[in-house]
């Protein structure tokens, strides 16, 4: 079956969000709460619908004012309905999948679950996003019919950016219903889809709220301070740098006793989780104070004003009060940063309270498999992905050393749990002829499976050779003909070793292949040229050696455009300046769902120097729905790169006309290599390298009236004096220099321009001064 129409009931924190993501994936989607007491009747001389929807309503407005923003482009919002389960609950026949999102409450879902089984059609499937009750609580009392369609779908907060989605199946629930949620959370919500067994908290939270809980715990009792504790369990265990109070301050404090007290309802007496106590005072005492974490007046950080400054505190573990924030500095934490196994068997109070709090929850993670889940990986992917860890608990134990961890939890006095015994003298993971596999329960190896259609750049590199290397990016052969081109570079920022690959990424696959896929697994696809090193030339006054690297980009990207196969650029998360420009080089682009594109080289006093700036007025000449003329395409261009304009998915990149019509969009970025491979070899089949473009551009008319524009910018304090500078040089290559409309302008000379104007740029000081200040602060410097 296939999901062409949704519900979601319940239009709080969750349900609107999980609404909004429908929305992303193209399903319209109703979204239904409850009438609000004290609203109108509902009668036919009295229309009161919008009245008595009004939470739904006022969810989808909320929806369009979060940040970061629940959908990937503004008009998604159209595709949800806002209703109420009075009036509106016929509608839901028509839908093929009911999501229930309304509060954690056993008898208030099963109340709505048998009203929603009188209105919803045959085969329709219905789902809870529930993160503590058992499935078999929640169909307890309900028809089989219901019981056969029912299934728990867990979504993390906000559901549009995390990537979990657990599934919980009852003995009874229909076999192709959760294939056919596995397919679209897969495809279509572009989800890690992990599947659990019906026990407490499922996988995440069960673990995730252990380690929460004994961390905190464990803070209070060996006297560390919050940022201590947050520096030492971040950063060097691949752990989100909010740490565990961090973490909390972002979720809601006020969270975290109902969880915790659910888990303590519902685990069975045995379990570890009750070593830690549920309830702790200042945690009590906080959130009665209202300070709840971001969305209170506090948490275990906040910042207040004093006049202009902005001071930051934080809340003393020990006495409840807030003091001014200080940098953690421990001797374990220095350690730490090289040798996180160090840090662990460190004797200052970092080390004892990694040992506690980590070591409790690694020990905790290796008891429940089988209980919770078939196997360690289904395990370690739902921590990456629900909880942003960088390694699962398995994956730590192997940096660490399982029996390094089990002498360390004997020496603490706790329980070394039999499946890590099991790992003792080898590992959780092991590589066999190029395979990953993990350790079973049973003690043999299987391996990690990938679910059909997935292909992984590391597992590639796991089972081959590249085909070139140098220190910034390598060449990769991944099937059936098709090459692919990963950097791995700082951030992904462009050097001239990487623009060497490039063109070695050209010779080679021209030399027997059919085609080029440009893609990394690093989250980035690059951040853009190296500023470092362009700073560096600059302050040593190295022109003629900078100008041959702009030389050089523009060569290798013109090359890369002309290939004689079709390249296909695949980025996922930020693609800026250079990273951008070789993404408008591509025959098409597949891009993730959540890629954030722009040129920014304005920002560091500069512009596009790599052929952006001609490229991009080409994608903007040759659109259709722009009105004609030669001024619409330049002042578009203009102001996307003269306002440094990223896209904040790949939809809004479509918008920028970094995406053309034909290109595509990946959901789940771990389909995103197959999808742009694929999409190589159709191109593959019958591809002509694009023709040389020739430009006719209206020259200084036009430089002049994009100064006019800019004037009044600056009037309005919009635009610096220092922009109007840059936005000048910008003005003059896109009009054409000095150009009139009757004459034909090269790609070639275009590049000449573009190639002036940036060296002009370079040197002047206020552009150094910019690009120092976005080395230090990563910020722009208006100047
Ligand atoms: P919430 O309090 O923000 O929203 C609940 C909504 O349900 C409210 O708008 C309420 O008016 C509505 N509601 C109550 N009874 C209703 C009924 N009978 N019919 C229709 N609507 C009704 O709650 P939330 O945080 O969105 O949580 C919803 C569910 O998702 C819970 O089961 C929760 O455990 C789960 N969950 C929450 C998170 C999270 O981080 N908040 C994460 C994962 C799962």
């Amino acid at each position: 079956m296939t999901i062409k129409k949704a519900a979601v009931i319940g239009a709080g924190v969750m349900g609107s969000g999980i609404a909004a993501h429908f929305a992303n994936a193209g399903i319209p989607v109703m979204l239904l709460d409850i009438v609000p007491p004290g609203a109108a009747e509902r009668s036919a001389i009295n229309n009161a619908a919008a009245e008595r929807s009004v939470i739904a309503k006022g969810a989808v407005e909320r929806l369009l004012k979060t940040e970061p923003a629940a959908f990937m482009h503004k008009r998604n919002a159209k595709l949800v309905t806002p209703g109420n389960i009075e009036d509106d609950l016929g509608l839901l026949g028509d839908c093929d999948w009911i999501v229930e999102a309304v509060l954690e409450n056993p008898e208030l879902k099963r109340g709505l679950y048998a009203r929603i089984e009188t209105a919803r059609k045959d085969g329709s499937i219905v789902s809870s996003n529930t993160s503590t009750i058992p499935l078999h609580a929640l169909t307890e009392g309900l028809p089989e019919r219901f019981a056969r369609d029912f299934l728990v779908t867990h979504f993390f907060n906000p559901p549009r950016y995390m990537r979990l989605m657990e599934i919980v199946t009852g003995p009874k629930t229909r076999g192709d219903a959760v294939a056919a949620i596995t397919e679209f959370c897969d495809l279509r919500l572009g989800k890690g889809v992990v599947r659990c067994k019906d026990t407490p908290g499922f996988i995440a939270n069960r673990i995730g709220t252990l380690w929460v809980q004994s961390s905190i715990h464990a803070a209070i009792e060996l006297g560390l301070t919050v940022e201590e504790a947050d520096a030492v369990m971040g950063r060097p265990f691949g752990i989100p740098k909010t740490g565990i109070f961090g973490l909390v301050d972002l979720v809601g404090i006020d969270l975290m006793p109902h969880v915790a007290r659910s888990m303590q309802v519902n685990l069975p007496k045995s379990d570890l989780f009750h070593s830690v106590p549920a309830v702790m005072p200042l945690v009590e005492k906080m959130i009665a104070a209202g300070l709840t974490g971001r969305k209170g007046k506090g948490g275990f950080y906040r910042v207040t004003r004093q006049g202009d400054a902005r001071i930051r505190e934080t809340m003393d573990l020990a006495t409840g009060e807030y003091r001014p924030t200080k940098e953690a500095a421990l001797a374990s934490l220095a350690e730490g940063a090289r040798n996180p196994a160090a840090l662990l068997a460190h004797p200052d109070r970092g080390g004892a309270f990694i040992r506690r709090a980590l070591g409790r929850t690694l020990a905790y993670a290796a008891s429940l498999v089988p209980e919770i889940t078939d196997d360690i990986a289904s395990v370690d992917e739902a921590m990456r992905l629900g909880y942003n860890w960088k390694f699962g608990p398995f994956e730590l134990i192997d940096r660490i050393g399982a029996d390094r961890l089990a002498g360390l939890l004997k020496a603490e006095g706790e329980a070394v749990p039999p499946l890590l015994a099991l790992a003792a003298g080898r590992s959780f993971y092991r590589e066999e002829g190029g395979i990953l596999q993990q350790l079973m329960p049973d003690g043999s190896y299987a391996p990690v499976r990938r679910a059909p259609g997935v292909l992984l750049l590391a597992d590639v590199k796991r089972r081959s050779k590249p085909l070139a290397h140098n220190g910034s990016a390598s060449l990769w052969d991944i099937g059936d003909g098709v090459t692919c081109l990963e950097f791995h570079s700082k951030m992904n920022t462009f050097d001239p070793n990487l623009l060497t690959m490039v063109e070695t990424a050209v010779k080679r696959t021209a030399d027997g292949f059919k085609g080029l896929v440009i893609y990394n697994e690093a989250g980035n696809f690059s951040a853009g040229a190296n500023l470092g090193l362009i700073l560096f030339g600059a302050n040593i006054a190295i022109w003629s050696q900078l100008e041959e690297m702009i030389a050089m980009g523009q060569r290798v990207y013109k090359t890369l455009k002309y290939a004689p196969f079709p390249v296909v650029g695949a980025p996922m998360g930020l693609a800026l300046g250079g990273g951008c420009e070789i993404l408008l080089h591509s025959s098409a682009i597949q891009a993730h769902a959540e890629s954030y594109i722009g040129l920014v080289e304005t920002g560091v006093g500069v512009i596009p120097g790599w052929g952006g700036c001609g490229e991009l007025l080409l994608r903007h000449t040759v659109n259709e729905k722009r009105p004609r003329g030669p001024m619409p395409p330049i002042a578009a261009t203009f102001e996307t790169i003269a306002m440094a304009k990223v896209s904040k998915s790949a939809e809004e990149a479509r918008d920028l006309m970094v995406l053309r019509p034909g290109d595509g969009i990946t959901m789940n970025r771990d389909r995103l290599l197959a999808d742009a491979k694929a999409k190589a070899l159709e191109l593959a089949r019958d591809y002509h390298p694009p023709s040389r473009p020739e430009f006719h551009l209206p020259g200084p008319s036009a430089r002049l009236g994009l100064g006019l524009v800019v004037g009044d910018l600056v009037r309005q304090g919009k635009a610096t004096p220092y922009d109007v500078v840059v936005s000048d040089g910008l003005a003059e290559v896109l009009s054409g220099g000095d150009t009139d409309i009757t004459e034909t302008i090269s790609e070639e000379a275009m590049l000449v321009l573009e190639r002036r104007v940036f060296m002009s740029l370079l040197r002047r000081p206020e552009t150094l001064a910019r690009l120092e200040h976005m080395l230090d602060t990563g910020k722009p410097l208006r100047n």
